[in-house]
């Protein structure tokens, strides 16, 4: 309790300015931002060290993502770094090989899962399959999950986009383009599915492993 004629202040010191503000005064967007400011910005590159990347990703993470990755929609944690899947990562919107550029107004953030997955080519076209991934990553960092766990998950979406591509296909009125993106996801989808043909087996197995757990268990009741 304060005593009488002290006054109490609740302002705070001001506290330094962190290393993504101070990234940001540096190579961040102009503040009093103008059509032309912004064209200028977007089109400026973006620093390449590792370093730098990362507090890149840190200032858009703040400023343009608003702290949100892209693919799963769910926020991205700034504590994880490095290689873990929920860490921040750079991705060019419009990829490298349409001619995207590595410029500031062509990159957003998304979680290193994301953005391995959109490398693979294994485009979570569904934001829930992004999710389950990426969850399913991050418990496999918690060792809650095996590899198999989530290649599982991957092979049942995988499957699952490929029923429903043959179903658009098999519908009326797709463009000529529209039907060629998805003959390329149908064939991307069959290669993947089919690249692990031990799995199904390794299904099964799991699965008379655990109808015999359970008889085992109900017989001992
Ligand atoms: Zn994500």
């Amino acid at each position: 309790m304060a005593s009488p004629g002290i006054e109490v202040s609740f302002a705070t010191a001001p506290t330094a300015p962190t290393p993504a503000e101070k990234f940001a005064a540096k190579y961040g967007r102009p503040v009093h931002a103008t059509p032309e400011a912004d064209a200028l910005w977007a089109a400026k590159k973006l620093p390449t060290s590792a370093p730098l990347r990362r507090l890149a990703a840190e200032y858009l993470w703040a400023s343009d993502c608003a702290g949100i990755c892209a693919v799963c929609e769910i926020p991205i944690d700034l504590q994880f770094r490095g290689n873990h899947p929920g860490a921040p990562t750079l991705d060019r919107i419009i990829p490298r090989e349409d001619g995207g550029e590595y410029v500031w107004g062509n990159v957003r953030v998304l979680h290193r899962s994301c953005n391995e997955e959109l490398a693979e080519g294994n485009l979570p076209v569904a934001v829930e399959w992004a999710r389950e991934l990426l969850s399913a990553k991050l418990r496999s960092v918690a060792g809650e999950l095996t590899r198999l766990d989530i290649l599982r998950i991957q092979i049942a979406h995988a499957a699952l986009r490929l029923v429903e591509v043959r179903a658009e296909l098999a519908g009326a009125g797709l463009s000529a383009d529209a039907t060629e993106e998805r003959l390329r996801w149908v064939a991307q989808y069959q290669e993947q599915v089919t690249r692990w043909p031990g799995v199904a087996e390794i299904w099964e197995r799991q699965a008379r492993d655990r109808e015999a757990s359970e008889i085992g268990a109900g017989a001992k009741i």
